[in-house]
């Protein structure tokens, strides 16, 4: 390991911060524990109007990258030196990774959801269903369509928002891309390959249901969901039930989770270790 990278090396003193117990953290830490990376990943709390003076800090401390979550994920923009190609479809950042001393945005939520989708179906040239037209979904439309998908159909709560990410995909992917409106139980149209929940309907609620009409579920599809905990969703739990092949959250966050650990440090972690983290924080069952 280079010590170019540890960024510990490259300042003087010590940060005292107190730290509540975050999962993306501990899931991050648990890989650099296992593969003996000599990194850290921390986590801080910064205002919006601070955004402009974390980033110099991070590139005066010459920190190999950083996370960013909402609400900064398109304002940090601005404060970069360049955009990956998803990140600059999407037109938001989760990712910022140093190269060559320029801090370049990427978006690994997409990265993150289209690896676990690629474990169970390649989706180029599929027909996908996917509710949801904010941040999440637009990652994941954004990636799927440039990985082949040939069919898209949004179905989102707001009008206005599902218009916009399916403007987005027709002009600037190959993918067909239609928004259907949600009004009540939405029936899945036979010959739908991949579904996918990527509202945050199903965070910290368990028994949370989706509008959708489970009886046009069949077994040939999957199933994924984009909500991390608690990972057994009711979609989940209802999709399996009808022999579907289903995605939980936690493999779309630990997948991006790897790929950022990539850009940051050039090493491929096992995605397994952070993965048994996480359920030990969520509780897999
Ligand atoms: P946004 O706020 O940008 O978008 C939320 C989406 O959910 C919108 O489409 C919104 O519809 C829809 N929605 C919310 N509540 C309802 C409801 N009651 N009925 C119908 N639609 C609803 O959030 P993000 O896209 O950033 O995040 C969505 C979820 O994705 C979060 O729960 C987050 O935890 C998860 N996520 C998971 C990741 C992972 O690694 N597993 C990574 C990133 C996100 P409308 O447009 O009508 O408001």
């Amino acid at each position: 390991m280079s010590e170019e990278h540890n960024f510990l090396h490259h300042i003087t003193g010590s940060f005292a911060q107190p730290a509540a117990e975050n999962p993306t953290v501990e899931m991050v830490e648990a890989a650099y524990r296992h593969h003996g990376l000599h990194y850290r990943y921390l986590n801080t709390e910064v205002p919006p109007e601070k955004l402009a003076d974390a980033v110099a800090g991070a590139r005066a401390m010459n920190w190999a990258g950083f996370n960013c979550s909402i609400p900064h994920k398109v304002a940090v923009i601005e404060h970069l030196d360049g955009l990956g190609e998803s990140a600059s479809v999407i037109g938001a950042v989760n990712c910022a990774v140093r190269r060559d001393g320029q801090y370049i945005g990427e978006n690994t939520d997409g990265k993150g959801f289209l690896k676990s989708l690629q474990e169970v179906v390649d989706p180029a040239g599929k027909k996908l269903v996917m509710f949801g037209a904010g941040g999440a979904a637009r990652a994941i439309g954004v990636e799927c369509a440039l990985a082949g998908a040939a069919h898209i159909t949004v179905v989102n709560r707001s009008a206005d928002r599902g218009n916009e990410l399916v403007t987005l995909l027709n002009d600037k992917t190959p993918v067909t891309a239609v928004l259907e409106a949600w009004d009540g139980d939405y029936t899945v149209p036979a010959g739908t390959d991949v579904v996918i929940n990527a509202t945050s309907i199903g965070l910290a609620d368990a028994e949370a249901k989706l509008a959708l009409d489970l009886n046009t579920l069949t077994a040939e599809m999957v199933v994924a969901d984009v909500i991390p905990n608690p990972p057994r969703t009711q979609l989940i739990r209802d999709a399996e039930a009808k022999g579907c092949t289903v995605i939980d959250g936690l493999g779309m966050l630990v997948n991006q989770g790897i790929t950022g650990i990539q850009y940051w440090t050039g090493e491929t972690v096992d995605g397994n270790v952070m993965r048994a983290r996480l359920e030990e924080l969520f509780g897999a069952a």
